[in-house]
């Protein structure tokens, strides 16, 4: 079976997640820890943890990605903002125990006119501040389209993160296939060739998890607008090519698609129809 999910929000709790999912034919969902506009996270409801933790075991689900909001960035010149990167995060990995051995996804962020190796060292700082060894969260850096100021939008800078963490072994990547298309890898054209590339900047190792999204927008454009799949830039081929990929096929998928939770599930129908059993 594909492991798949979509994008859901977690305001009713982890169980409510985990039972959509389940509905729209998948075994795993993704969500924001709070608002991806930043504030307060809901507190941690014990009895749903309990409950969600029994539904997963169950219903076999995989593991379950946590995104950060879209406000945390490690690498402002901003004090305050920095500030708030690191409380976010802490809390967030915190948090993130009570569901034991899943993923924590955040966009290392926008180095804003302070230069990109600034940016790379204020990344590195925030992940060796907030790591704790005995944490069994994975945090995973995504791929980014490149727009703007941000870090990461190519697999060097996101290798030259990696190297400055200490505890390497809890670090991985979430690779977006709407912004690494968005950020000039021809995952199209030249599926394998961006792999080995990957392979021999991070390591395939490293990659714990595909953000399956089509492109709004053409090649190499830098913008960063998902669109539903088989409808964009990237194409049902493409991506159909991604989930049976050898080196990709075992990973979970999740979509953040412009979709309402039907528009997913027909998607997740698509896809899980498009797997080949091997
Ligand atoms: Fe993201
Ligand atoms: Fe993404
Ligand atoms: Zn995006």
């Amino acid at each position: 079976m594909l492991n798949i999910g979509c994008h859901l929000s977690v305001s009713k709790g982890y169980t409510h997640m985990g039972k959509e999912a389940l509905e729209i034919g998948g075994n795993t969902f993704q969500f924001f820890t709070r608002n991806p506009r930043g504030g307060r996270a809901k507190d941690i409801d014990k009895n749903d943890i309990v409950s969600f933790l029994d539904f997963v075991k169950k219903n076999q689900f995989v593991t379950i990605l946590a995104h950060a909001p879209y406000t945390l960035n490690a690498c402002s010149a901003d004090e305050r903002t920095k500030t708030f990167a690191w409380e976010v995060m802490a809390d967030d990995l915190m948090r993130m125990e009570y569901t034991p051995n899943n993923y924590y996804n955040f966009h290392p962020g926008s180095h804003v006119g302070q230069g990109l190796e600034a940016g790379i060292d204020l990344i590195a700082d925030l992940l060796n501040k907030t790591l704790k060894s005995e944490q069994t969260t994975i945090v995973l850096l995504e791929t980014m389209a490149g727009k703007g100021s941000e870090v990461g939008s190519t697999f060097e800078e996101l290798r030259r993160i990696l190297d400055k963490v200490e505890l390497k072994s809890k670090m991985g990547v979430c690779l977006d296939t709407c912004h690494v298309y968005d950020a000039g890898y021809d995952i199209v054209n030249n599926l394998d060739g961006v792999l080995s590339e990957f392979d021999k900047t991070i390591g395939l190792d490293r990659l714990y998890a595909i953000h399956l999204n089509d492109s709004k927008n053409p090649f190499g454009s830098h913008k960063d607008r998902h669109e539903k799949i088989g409808q964009g830039f990237i194409g049902l081929e493409t991506i159909v090519n991604i989930i049976n990929h050898p080196k990709l096929r075992h990973l979970p998928f999740f979509l953040e698609t412009p979709n309402d939770i039907n528009g997913y599930a027909e998607e997740i129908s698509l896809l899980q129809g498009a797997y080949k059993l091997v």
